[in-house]
């Protein structure tokens, strides 16, 4: 392209803010418009394997995230009643040696805020809050971003990152089919001081039962310990992630599960709970000078924890393929394509994961040993999670 597009991105979350950084740093010029009046994240952990962390090596900011990450030694399954113990995989040096980047648990207001400080280092004004984004339109040579107070701004194009009830994707898709999968999930935050010493273990764990799971680790150096417990139920169909609930109607959804299951439980500062929805994978999410990124173009299930992950991805790689391309229309095309075959196979992937974890012959305590050591071992761990800790968003093919 003759000069670098001004590219305008709905939604500061960790996808719009990777992807206004990695264009910043190619040299375009970006605004981002949030609806929040204030920049801030959800108190809860994120986990960033190597595909992750390789993306945000590379956007220099791994010094300011290793003061602020946890780096465990590895990831165990245990059993929901009997807490009988199994590897899932090594982590700490074992990702560095495997996959060329390690595997971070950071609390999610600590990534953000070092993506918000790096992308405002860059272009003090670019980020626009209390702009709440409701549609766009095309132009001829242009895209205009419509915002609720009224206000219609023009850039080159736009990027929707706006997350999984992305207003832009309704404009392109309309509603489009969702399931209500019939899970809640919960989470909080512990301070890990006040933990029993099993718990306090700087590993990430995953209690596997009929019907429900629980996953835990440890953020922010080991100061605090993240908890999501998922249990099937019909009843709670909100999907917000900011929904508060009581530790008695948590603990009730893991009735009979380990003591260390419950004292995390009891020890969490606050429970929030959100229900799960599906949704079929988009093939298509560029209109002319119009893409969408992350949740807006594909919402996963948290089971394979690479949702945050996907839209870090994105984010480099479209600037890689506005960079690569002779115009805006190509560049986001050639981004699409690079892209919808990954984001598809980790949608449906992570489906598949939630059935594994829930399996209803867990309730059984021999049936529940032959099941785990069959279903986790090294030769399957790696067949499931290899292919998405290898990717390099920084060389992949665009
Ligand atoms: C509890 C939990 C645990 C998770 N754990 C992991 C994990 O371990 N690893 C992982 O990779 N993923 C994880 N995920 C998934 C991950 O958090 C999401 O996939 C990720 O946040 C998507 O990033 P995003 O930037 O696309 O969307 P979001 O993070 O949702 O950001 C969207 C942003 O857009 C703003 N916005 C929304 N609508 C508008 C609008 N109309 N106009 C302007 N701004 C708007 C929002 O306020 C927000 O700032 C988890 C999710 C949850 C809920």
């Amino acid at each position: 392209m003759a000069s670098k597009p001004h590219v305008l991105i709905a939604g500061a979350g960790i996808g719009g803010l990777t992807a206004a950084l990695a264009l910043l740093q190619r040299g375009y010029d970006v605004d981002v418009y949030e609806q929040a009046s204030k920049l801030a994240e959800l108190g809860a952990g994120v986990q960033i394997a190597a595909n992750g962390s390789r993306v945000l090596r590379a956007l220099g900011l791994e010094k300011e995230l290793e003061r602020i990450v946890c780096v465990a030694a590895g990831k165990e399954v245990r059993i929901w009643n009997t807490g009988q113990t199994f590897k899932l995989f090594d982590l700490g040096e074992d990702s560095v040696q495997r996959f060329g980047a390690p595997y971070w648990f950071v609390h999610r207001g600590d990534l953000h805020a070092v993506l918000r400080d790096s992308v405002l280092a860059l272009k003090a004004d670019a980020i626009h809050t209390s702009a709440r984004c409701v549609g766009y339109e095309n132009m001829p040579g242009a895209a205009r971003l419509k915002l609720e107070d009224g206000r219609v701004v023009e850039g080159d194009c736009i990027v929707g990152a706006d997350g999984v009830h992305s207003r832009l994707r309704q404009q392109m898709h309309g509603d489009g089919a969702s399931e209500f999968m019939g899970i809640i999930a919960w989470r909080g935050l512990a301070r890990r001081a006040v933990l029993s010493t099993e718990l306090q273990r700087l590993v990430g764990t995953n209690w596997v039962g009929p019907g429900g799971h629980v996953i835990t680790y440890p953020l922010r150096g080991g100061e605090l310990m993240n908890f999501v417990g998922f249990g099937e139920r019909a009843d709670w169909k909100v999907e917000s992630w900011t929904t508060p609930g009581t530790k008695e109607e948590c603990a009730a959804d893991f009735t009979n599960w380990h003591p260390l299951v419950h004292e995390i439980i009891q020890k969490v500062d606050q429970p929030y709970k959100w229900a799960l929805v599906g949704r079929t994978p988009l093939d298509v999410w560029v209109d002319g000078r119009v893409t969408l990124m992350g949740d807006a173009s594909h919402p996963t299930l948290p089971f394979l924890a690479q949702g945050a992950i996907m839209a870090i991805e994105d984010g480099f790689v479209l600037a890689r393929c506005l960079d690569a391309s002779p115009t805006i229309e190509d560049g986001l095309k050639r981004f699409q394509n690079a892209r919808v075959e990954r984001t598809r196979k980790i949608v449906l992937g992570s489906t598949a994961a939630g059935q594994r974890f829930h399996n209803p012959v867990l309730a059984d305590d021999a049936a529940a040993v032959a099941y785990v050591a069959q279903e986790w071992t090294p030769e399957k761990t790696r067949t499931r999670y290899d292919w998405l800790f290898e990717y390099d968003a920084t060389t992949a093919p665009v």
